[in-house]
């Protein structure tokens, strides 16, 4: 069945998918709009394959690529068996998670609330979360977690596999993403420059692997990072090329697990 991950930016969908899959198919940060595009993360098991799509959060767009991300994440809507509609329970429940429902309250399937980040917060104040969100929608089913300490993820798994279709094996049992190697390892690179630069650099760089180079016991790779203005490319090669170091060393730790 398939599985849609919905949600504000920055409540933690694309940790959940990694955390679920065991591999960084998504890449994460803590800066909104990090996720540019669709991607799968596909979870197999003896009786079962759960393809999740992790979208870009659902917002209220400011310019056009917040418009384009959003549509995204509603075509996904439409597509599903299933929603899992991820909130932060540390952050206060706002207009942004309602402006979500809207979205998807005529979608007319389940809709499992995940409650993420209970690490952040007290037993007691989970309670009072949970009483403060079952009121909005008719829930099918409620899940704290923690995506990032793995704390109840399996869970998640287990109550999905009641919601889905008996339906075929759409992809094979080694395959846990729709992208390619080496657009994760673009978007590796990527998550790298979100991690170590200041707030306005991200959002105008693109990366990807321009080639790769299998040997017996490594894997050589050339990473290009696009930028559109020179000043960005400073900032990203930094004092004496010390950035860029950085950069590339946090980024081949993460592509030598994706890597195995
Ligand atoms: P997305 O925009 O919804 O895909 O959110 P991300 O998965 O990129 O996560 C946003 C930020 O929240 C990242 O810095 C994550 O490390 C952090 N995060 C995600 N899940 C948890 C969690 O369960 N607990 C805590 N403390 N942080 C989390
Ligand atoms: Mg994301």
């Amino acid at each position: 069945g398939f599985v849609s991950l919905i949600g504000r930016p920055n409540v933690g969908k694309s940790t959940l998918l990694n955390s679920i899959i065991g591999k960084k198919v998504a890449i994460t940060s803590s800066k909104p709009q990090t996720t540019r595009n669709i991607i799968q993360g596909i979870y197999n098991e003896e009786d079962a394959q759960i393809v999740f799509v992790d979208t870009p959060g659902i917002h209220k767009p400011n310019h056009k690529l917040g418009t384009y991300l959003n549509r995204q994440a509603y075509y996904s809507i439409d597509d599903v068996d299933v929603i899992l509609f991820l909130v932060d329970v540390s952050q206060n429940l706002g207009t942004g998670d309602k402006f979500v429902i809207e979205r998807f309250k005529n979608a007319n399937k389940p809709v499992i609330l995940i409650l993420n980040k209970i690490d952040k917060i007290s037993k007691d104040n989970l309670l009072e979360k949970i009483n403060e969100y079952k009121d909005l929608y008719e829930f099918s089913e409620i899940i704290p977690v923690s995506a990032l300490k793995k704390d109840n993820t399996k869970v998640v798994v287990e109550v999905l596999k009641k919601y889905l279709p008996d339906s075929v094996q759409f992809y094979d049992k080694e395959t846990i993403t729709n992208k390619s190697m080496e657009f994760l390892m673009g978007e590796i690179i990527r998550e790298k420059v979100f991690e170590l630069t200041e707030e306005e650099i991200p959002h105008s760089i693109t990366c990807y692997i321009e080639n790769v180079e299998r040997n017996k016991n490594n894997v050589v790779l050339n990473g290009v990072i696009v930028v559109d203005r020179d000043s960005v490319k400073r900032i990203i090669i930094g004092k004496q090329g010390s950035k860029i170091k950085e950069i590339g060393m946090e980024a081949r730790t993460d592509i030598e697990e994706l890597l195995d």
